[in-house]
């Protein structure tokens, strides 16, 4: 039979566009290259723990209707992100926030705090141009050295002075007692785990795992009218015009038997010598609990290294930086001239979205599309 769509990739934009798709009547073949459907926000139960395969995924969004979209599929818990930053063994609270101000400086009013910040950000003259100028702007130097410098250098192994200040945008700054990482109306995790969730988004639509759409192309491309690539659009194109740059991410896993490691759900390691950037423990983004509300006596932790991607590793963030912006934009002309094939996601719109925005960018893709 020929479908109306494949859609390549089972991670949330594909399976927001095939349930979308099928809701509209179309016929629907979804193909992922892993064992597995989900994407980078796979969770895999070990001892009664939804472990977070590819990374921890904490769902926030301030948009309704991607809210009123994902709670279709899943019911979600009330975790709340707050990690902790362990600077050396000194302990801070995240995002910067009068918590985070107090422990750094020991004051302990919002105006002391303000002071501090403004006495030290005056060394920044003008427009901030990179991500340590923007970071210094936004919160001083003391709290750049300890909880920004070290961490964000392993995350993206680039010096901050070429990193664009966008990156750092993404995390609030606040001068009330306020441990919570973002600023979102709705946030949690799906109880029973993301798999689950997209189980659920997937549910009646044909799926085909261990499917390698870029080395299958042409016999897969007859099956549809049209395709959905959610995959790298460098690779798409064979790298023809040069790679463009990703980071990638490698976990290091191990089942402790003790039931709490660290108290927290994450733990960002923000010097520069402790060579991970953080320690997820994954039973904390659901308290700790199994799904009958019992105590899980063993726990899971992760620890998370970051690496320059290479052919053969998994991309998970698009360097966004000028150069790898310019050669996407090429890669984009190509594909206006692929008629039949939409590229989506984070690695197919080479973007650094969130899971609320791609289901946001997936659902008014379906608008156009479907309606
Ligand atoms: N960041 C930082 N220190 C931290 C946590 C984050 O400097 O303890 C900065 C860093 O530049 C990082 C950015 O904030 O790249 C975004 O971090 P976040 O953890 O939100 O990114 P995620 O990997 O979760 O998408």
């Amino acid at each position: 039979m020929k479908y109306d769509y494949l859609v390549v990739g089972s991670g949330l934009y594909g399976a927001v566009f095939a349930q979308q798709a099928k809701a509209a009547g179309k016929s629907v073949l979804v193909i992922d290259k892993r064992p597995n459907i989900a994407g980078n926000v796979y969770t895999e139960r070990v001892e009664g723990i939804n472990v977070h395969k590819y990374g921890a995924h904490i769902f926030h969004t301030n948009l309704k209707e991607v809210w009123d979209y994902v709670t279709k599929f899943a019911e979600f818990n009330r975790f709340t992100n707050s990690p902790v930053a362990n600077f050396k063994g000194e302990l801070y609270s995240l995002p910067f926030n009068m918590y985070t101000f107090n422990q750094m400086w020991g004051v302990v009013t919002p105006e002391e705090a303000m002071e501090k910040i403004e006495e030290q950000r005056s060394e920044i003259k003008g427009e901030p141009k990179n991500l340590e100028e923007q970071a210094i702007s936004l919160v001083g130097r003391d709290i750049y050295e300890k909880l920004i410098k070290g961490y964000t250098e392993k995350q993206w192994g680039r010096d901050c002075s070429e990193l664009p200040s966008f990156i750092i945008k993404r995390l609030p700054v606040r001068l009330t007692f306020d441990n919570n990482y973002f600023n979102a109306l709705y946030q949690g995790i799906p109880v029973g785990g993301y798999t689950k969730m997209v189980e659920n988004m997937l549910d009646g639509i044909e799926v085909r795992l261990n499917v390698d759409y870029l080395e299958n192309k042409d016999d897969l491309d007859k099956l549809a009218d049209k395709v959905l690539f959610t995959g790298a659009i460098d690779a798409y194109f064979g790298y023809k015009l040069g790679n463009l740059e990703y980071r990638s991410v490698r976990f290091e896993n191990e089942l402790l038997d003790k039931p709490n490691f660290q108290g927290n759900a994450a733990v960002n390691y923000t010097d520069r010598e402790t060579p991970w950037t953080r320690i997820i423990e994954h039973k904390w983004f659901e308290f700790g609990k199994d799904e009958n509300g019992n105590d899980l006596p063993k726990t899971v932790i992760s620890r998370e290294y970051s690496s320059e991607w290479k052919p053969g590793d998994e991309p998970y963030y698009p360097v966004n930086d000028e150069k790898n912006g310019k050669l996407y934009e090429k890669y984009r002309e190509l594909a206006k001239n692929e008629k039949n094939v939409i590229f989506g996601g984070r690695l197919g719109e080479y973007k650094y979205y969130d899971m609320d925005a791609v289901i946001a960018s997936a659902l008014e893709m379906c608008k156009k599309e479907f309606e």
